[in-house]
């Protein structure tokens, strides 16, 4: 059901349609936003990406007549951003650009930290500096990994103090930084998206760039990532839902990287674009209200390689989003799980037989 016509801005105006430019729009967050801006929006997207099984459904014709209230509303660009001069007049006929395009594979921060930082920063750098020129607001996806490590982590480990919200809780505008040695090379990841952060930044302080900054604690749901020897590498090393989702298909125990310590702290997908909605047609600040399984232990050597390292513990203080766009997650942890993990087992469960009886032939 079409719900364009109900959709308003944060100040009660109707929703003018415009034109998106979406970089990254064939990942896992920019599938999800391209549905959703095509269910119950009045927006045209301009899809950039250099893939695009995961938004083909939408570009397909007609069946049913549904497709119908967004034919044409949908255009896939495949370029990619590090060498496509078309990219700037997409940005210049767009209204807003949103900037979803990264390396943001754990497994890729130590082991491919070259590309790591070109793709989050250096790749960047271009679409930063179009919308400035060509004043266009920007929404830029960074990520919560940018707050690094706690404060309460370097405090000894049964101190009192550690229980602290101050001690841990994370605020987008009082936190610190906190990443390790550059020898570990995991945090190039936080570091180039840091940077990237900065600059933008500065292009609002010094030449007026209008941005939103989007720190996501990992969002989970369908078409996250791929499984590794399916619809990906069998070598590759896909987040942490897709790395589960493998072994539970494989009813092989869960990797618990150096004993499952890490805390994170999980969204649905669905609620965090509602979010991003919100988002797009904020106009001014709102002051409304708005299984057992078993488990096995790695070492996280042995599962990322030379140079890994994490964050303790990721828990968002949620003032700001609460205040700005009356924004909160909906979706319970079990609810997210089972919803994803049914999707997961739907789509690959026959794959991953295949593959392991192939494996086990050869
Ligand atoms: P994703 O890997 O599924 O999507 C990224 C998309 O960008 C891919 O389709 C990829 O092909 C495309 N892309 C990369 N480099 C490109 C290039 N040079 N030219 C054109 N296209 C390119 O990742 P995602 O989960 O959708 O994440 C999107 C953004 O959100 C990333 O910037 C990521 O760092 C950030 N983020 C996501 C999460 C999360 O929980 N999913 C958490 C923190 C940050």
């Amino acid at each position: 059901k079409m719900a364009t016509a109900a959709r308003k801005d944060l100040d009660g105006n109707p929703i003018k349609p415009m034109t998106i430019c979406m970089i990254g729009a064939g990942g896992f967050i920019g599938s999800h936003l391209c549905e959703k801006l095509m269910a119950e929006t009045p927006h045209t997207v301009l899809a950039v990406d250099v893939y695009n099984d995961k938004i083909r459904h939408l570009m397909e014709s007609p069946a049913d007549g549904q497709h119908q209230t967004w034919a044409g509303r949908i255009q896939f660009h495949r370029l990619n951003i590090k060498n496509d001069s078309r990219l700037e007049s997409l940005i210049k006929m767009s209204d807003l650009t949103i900037n979803l395009a990264a390396i943001c594979t754990p497994a890729d921060y130590n082991t491919r930290p070259l590309d790591t930082i070109y793709s989050n920063f250096i790749d960047a750098l271009p679409v930063v500096k179009y919308c400035s020129e060509n004043g266009k607001r920007l929404i830029h996806f960074s990520t919560c990994e940018v707050y690094g490590k706690t404060v309460g982590s370097f405090l000894p480990k049964d101190h009192p103090l550690r229980k602290e919200p101050e001690f841990y809780v994370l605020k987008e505008d009082v936190s610190p930084c906190i990443f390790g040695p550059i020898e570990k090379q995991r945090w190039s990841y936080a570091c180039a998206k840091q940077l990237i952060e900065r600059l933008i930044y500065a292009e609002g302080a010094e030449n007026g760039l209008e941005f939103t900054i989007v720190r996501p604690f990992n969002w989970i749901g369908p078409r996250m990532d791929f499984i590794p020897g399916v619809d990906g590498p069998s070598e590759g090393v896909p987040r942490v839902l897709a790395c589960f989702s493998n072994n539970l298909l494989r009813r092989e125990p869960l990797k618990l990287v150096d004993g499952g310590q890490s805390q994170r702290t999980f969204v649905y997908i669905k609620d965090a674009i509602e979010a991003v909605l919100l988002m797009i047609v904020y106009s001014k600040v709102s002051g409304e209200p708005a299984i057992e399984v078993p488990t096995v232990d790695v070492s996280s050597k042995e599962f990322y390689g030379e140079g890994y390292d994490d964050s303790d513990k990721r828990i968002p203080d949620m003032t700001i989003i609460n205040r700005q766009l009356g924004w909160s997650p909906k979706t319970s942890l079990h609810d997210l799980l089972e919803s994803t993990l049914t999707y997961q087992h739907k789509t690959y469960a026959e794959a991953v037989k295949r593959t392991m009886a192939k494996a086990t032939a050869a």
